[in-house]
This record gives C-alpha cells, structure tokens and sequence, in this order.
C-alpha cells in the first residue's frame, strides 16, 4: 500500500525534470487523474499507465533494448553508474515501504544516491538532473493552459485559454 500523495509527488517530479511517463504498478485512477490535471494545466505530453504488470513492463523494456535502473540505497552510488546511464532509454524503478528481492536482479544497474536512506521523490529528483546536467530546469513545456513568467518578486501567470 502506497502513501498517495508520495506516489503523486514521484510522478509530478518525473514530469517536471524531463521524464516522458509513469508506470504505476497499483491501480489508482484518482493518482493519474491528479498528475493528468497538471499536465493539462501546464503543459507538456507526460503519460500515466497504471495497473500495469510490473514484470512484464521490465522484461519487455529490456527486450527493447532499453535499461532497467532501480534506485536503491543498496546500489552503486550515482556518481560510479551515471556514465552507464547516459544516451540508453531507462526505466527508472522507485519502491515504497519493501522492494522484493527480485526486482535487485531484474534490474541491468542498482544505482543509490548516497548509501543513506531518504525518499523516492529525491532519488529520483537528483538522478533526473544528474543525467540532464541541471539543463532539465530551464525546459519549457507546450500547449498548457498556464504559463509562468518567472521573476524575482511577485506572481506573474500568463493565462493561454484566454488567449484561444
Ligand atoms: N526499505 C525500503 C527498501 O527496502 O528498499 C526503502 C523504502 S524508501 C522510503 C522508498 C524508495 O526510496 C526506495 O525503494 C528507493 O527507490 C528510494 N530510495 C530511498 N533512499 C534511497 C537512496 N539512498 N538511493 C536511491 N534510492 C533511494
């Protein structure tokens, strides 16, 4: 059992640091329409998949020719794995409370950022910017319905459907 609001933030973070999508493996429709509501909002084409068979989803990437990274304490630490990493199409995995076995060999890498437990959401944050080099935070995202301009003081929100 998740805690929704972790599992809404992983997707949010996913969305806003360059990911194209998220695959949940729970069937939660009230998470997807919350990620989905932003990304009406504010732009950009992050997909939602959820229900899906986590196994297969992993075998099938790999048959793809993509890689499978799971983020782990247990793992290489980030700085030793990234040049792996960069230029290969990846499925990042993150768990919740317990990660079963398994899923340590299924995966191609077991990267860790740092050997110390925190949270999904920063691991994969920082593996995000890692792997684009902080560029990801200067990324504009199209055909949403707001805009912000941003600046040093104050709230500045361009509102495009009134602009339709
Ligand atoms: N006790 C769990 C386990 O056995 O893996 C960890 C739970 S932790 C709250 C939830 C998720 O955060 C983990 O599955 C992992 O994906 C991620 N995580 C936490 N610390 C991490 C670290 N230092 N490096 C990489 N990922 C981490």
């Amino acid at each position: 059992m998740r805690d929704k609001r972790i599992t809404t933030h992983v997707g949010l973070t996913a969305r806003a640091l360059g990911a194209d999508g998220m695959l949940l493996a729970a069937n939660d429709p009230k998470i997807k329409k919350s990620i989905d509501d932003v990304t009406r909002t504010w732009g950009g084409d992050f997909f939602v998949e959820i229900d899906v068979d986590w196994r297969r989803e992993i075998n099938e990437w790999k048959e793809r020719g993509g890689m499978v990274v799971h983020l782990t304490m247990y793992g290489l630490n980030l700085a030793d794995a990234i040049d792996k990493m960069q230029n290969r199409d990846l499925l990042l995995i993150v768990g919740a409370e317990k990660v079963r076995s398994v899923i340590y060999d299924l995966a191609d890498l077991n990267v860790a950022v740092g050997n110390q437990p925190h949270s999904e959401v920063a691991a994969l944050a920082l593996v995000l910017d890692h792997l684009q080099e902080g560029k990801e935070l200067c990324r504009t995202f199209n055909d949403g319905e707001r805009e912000i301009i941003p600046m040093r003081k104050g709230k500045r929100v361009i509102e495009h459907t009134a602009l339709r």
